[in-house]
């Protein structure tokens, strides 16, 4: 999809919140902990390349899902490590090892089908991934976990480290949480080679669990801003959102009572009313169901009214406004803000799935 320069549509990014971000949340950590900052599906919707060169001197290693995410990383010039979050198949091994980068192995059935695929380890760095409650990848018992460390090690390979992923640090209710952890800990004490880097907490753990703080963390919401539980639990310091969706109206037209508007004629003016329309869709990444949501316009709340189109999407505005004005959809505008959290609310889902969907049709402006 081509990026829409065009348009007055964009998310601006604040790379120095971003940095400010890390900081505070460093403030916060033992001290020579390792930072590990989470930019996989392009740092959460803000530009990994952009947001990487920026913080490379801040962290320690750079996460992302998978290997093209790293490979773009390596490409830009990033030198730091780079962890590999996801499986890769062995055959893949090759591009890992050319790049540098540090993948994840997640079973022993893993090692297997890499020896008989003749796949050479040596100079490949991995993390092994334990599966501590998540139910997705990972190594079950310290038994596979101690066969698949010295197995990798006599194929040559350097396990570095060591993990597992919390399903529900950021929820009240802990008791899954405290779960995972004993059995990772147990899992850990009952190692022969213990790797030398330890980690389990995202930014939910590293804020509400500080029990599960190794010697790495892994931060991704956190460090865009945003508060990985929505508002279920407070935050326990400050942290800033650091991407702001905006647009302006292209259209504005005064409609008679009656008069309907959008796909499906959903919306029917009650009277005679203001109607703006905005050039952003749900192939931007701003869906369906924001319909009835609100946007800012001058400092004023405007309700989405009609379907949202692909492209394109109307507001009922109080009065006339000249086109070009500016239409705030996620952040401040005067005295008001709209937060990712609160556009999440509307759709019943997370913040990180609103910044996620931003499509590439946006441009990202960095300041
Ligand atoms: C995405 C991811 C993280 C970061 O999670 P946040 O909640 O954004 O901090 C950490 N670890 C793993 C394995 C992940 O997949």
């Amino acid at each position: 999809m081509v990026s829409s320069l065009h348009r007055p549509t964009k998310a601006k990014v604040d790379l120095q919140v971003i940095s400010d971000n890390i900081e505070i949340t460093k403030a916060h950590l033992p001290k020579n902990t390792q930072f590990f900052a989470v930019v996989k599906a392009n740092a959460y919707g803000h530009g990994a390349v952009k947001v990487a060169k920026s913080i490379e001197h801040q962290v320690d290693t750079f996460c992302v899902s998978n290997i093209d995410e790293g490979l773009e990383l390596r490409q830009s010039g990033i030198k730091i490590p780079i962890l590999v979050l996801g499986v890769i198949l062995p055959h893949e091994i090759k591009v890992a090892i050319q790049y540098d980068l540090i993948i994840t192995i997640a079973s022993l059935e893993w090692l297997k089908l890499a020896k008989k695929e003749g796949v050479c380890l040596s100079h490949l760095s991995v993390h092994i991934k334990v599966d501590s409650g998540m139910g997705r990848i990972g190594v079950r018992s310290f038994q596979e976990a101690n066969q698949l460390i010295n197995g990798l090690t006599k194929h040559g390979a350097n396990v570095e480290g060591i993990f597992t992923h919390f399903a529900s640090a950021d929820e009240k209710n802990n008791t899954q949480y405290q779960k995972q952890l004993i059995f990772f800990k147990e899992l850990i004490g009952q190692l022969k080679n213990k790797p030398a880097i330890i980690h389990a907490s995202n930014s939910a753990a590293s804020l509400w669990h500080t029990d599960s703080i190794m010697t790495a963390v892994r931060i991704g919401i956190a460090i865009y801003g945003l508060n990985p539980s929505g508002d279920a639990l407070a935050l326990p310091y400050p942290l800033k959102p650091a991407l702001h969706l905006e647009s302006a109206l292209v259209n504005v037209k005064e409609i008679s009572r009656g008069e309907l508007i959008g796909y499906g004629a959903t919306y029917c003016a009650k009277k005679s009313e203001w109607i703006g329309t905005v050039p952003i869709g749900y192939a931007d990444g701003w869906t369906r169901d924001m319909q009835g949501f609100s946007v800012l316009v001058d400092g004023l709340f405007c309700e989405i009214v009609g379907r949202v189109s692909m492209d394109q999407m109307t507001i009922r505005l109080p009065n006339y406004y000249p086109l070009g004005t500016k239409v705030t959809l996620i952040g401040r505008d005067g005295k008001q803000i709209i937060t990712a959290t609160q556009v999440a609310q509307q759709r019943k889902t997370i913040n990180y799935e609103v910044l996620c969907l931003l499509s590439e049709r946006i441009p990202r402006e960095y300041v």
